[in-house]
């Protein structure tokens, strides 16, 4: 246990998760990174970059209990085209091959379009991580089609197939817009195209893991095709993280500690081997860069856009803490759903 041992002898980068420990409430847990050591997986390293996930902004037209972001109207961080211009360049220097757009509500960056243009004309896989109420928003009602004929991929937000619980996470008549907005995606071809994929996503309404992906794909394929006539390509179920507005939930519920401990006694070693972090790199509205979009919440800076180097951030020791728990328990989670499938 070679990794181990390092972690024990005060490996710097040990010393330096200690300090990033106290980031979160309670500092008495087991460290993240002495169950990394125990699985050989200390330090944990990057293995290549096949995605830049670039968050264009906070602006949003929601305002979700469970948003990681902070995200609402009334933010104002914007990425400039500046930024998305580095953003392009990295991808090109680096041949990466997806760009992961995310926000707040990406699309309400002004220069969303043009930066998924840009990207597909560079031949790039392009995600858009959209909340589906906003297609529906005025200025944003022709915007399926912009997604459509660019063949991005979408990927939504949806917690539950009953309006009762989407309403409680996200808001009240979130659900509705919601099914409205799909309703638009399939007629264009999203969900039934090979070539436009919609992939929903899952996250609990509270302090519990998400159930095994493929069963509640299943039942969300029946239940809303059932109820609703809708269909869509594939589901991604995802943990809630203990940072943000979720982590105030916790502690004003009385939750933290008893969610932390459900998900450290989850920690399964080969989830750990398969986080997202180890083939991305994340990028935040203003350029700095991130090993993921939850350390950008935590500000745990890794460099900025505009000096990216490919070779030193395929093979960088990505900067862990207690909240890479949400991470590895069970089945895993990251923004593409389990990583144990
Ligand atoms: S739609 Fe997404 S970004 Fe906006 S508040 Fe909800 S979770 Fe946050
Ligand atoms: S929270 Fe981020 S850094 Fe930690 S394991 Fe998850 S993806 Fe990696």
């Amino acid at each position: 246990m070679a990794a181990l041992t390092l972690f024990r002898q005060g490996h710097p980068l040990a010393a330096a998760a200690e300090q990033r420990r106290q980031l979160l409430p309670r500092a008495d847990e087991t460290p993240f990174e002495e169950k990394l050591a125990e699985a050989n997986l200390f330090p944990l390293l990057a293995t290549h970059i096949d995605t830049l996930q670039v968050n264009v902004g906070k602006m949003c037209n929601q305002t979700c209990h469970h948003c990681h972001v902070d995200a609402g109207p009334d933010r104002r961080e914007i990425m400039t085209l500046k930024t998305m211009q580095h953003c392009l360049t990295a991808m090109e220097s680096a041949k990466i091959g997806t760009l992961d757009v995310t926000g707040g509500a990406p699309e309400m960056n002004p220069n969303f379009r043009w930066f998924v243009s840009r990207a597909r004309e560079l031949g790039r896989h392009v995600i858009d991580r959209c909340n589906l109420t906003i297609l529906l928003a005025p200025g944003f009602t022709d915007m399926p089609e912009f997604l459509a004929a660019n063949h991005v991929e979408v990927v939504a937000s949806l917690p539950c197939y009953t309006e009762s619980t989407v309403d409680k996470q996200r808001g009240d008549g979130v659900f509705d817009k919601s099914i409205r907005a799909i309703r638009r995606l399939n007629d264009l071809g999203y969900g039934h195209d090979a070539a436009l994929p919609l992939s929903l996503v899952y996250n609990p309404g509270g302090a519990s893991l998400p159930p095994p992906q493929a069963t509640l794909e299943a039942t969300y394929k029946r239940e809303l095709a059932e109820r609703h006539g809708i269909c869509f390509t594939r589901l991604f179920t995802i943990a809630n993280m203990p940072i943000s507005r979720f982590l105030d939930d916790l502690q004003k519920s009385g939750k933290y500690e008893n969610y932390m401990q459900k998900l450290i006694a989850a920690f399964n070693p080969v989830a750990a081997g398969n986080v997202m972090c180890r083939s991305l790199v994340s990028v935040g509205w203003d350029g700095q860069l991130f090993d993921c979009d939850f350390n950008q919440m935590l500000d745990l800076r890794i460099g900025h856009i505009r000096d990216f180097n490919a070779t030193t951030f395929a093979t960088r020791a990505i900067l862990t803490a207690q909240h890479c728990y949400g991470c590895t328990a069970g089945a895993g989670s990251s923004c593409t759903g389990a990583v144990v499938i």
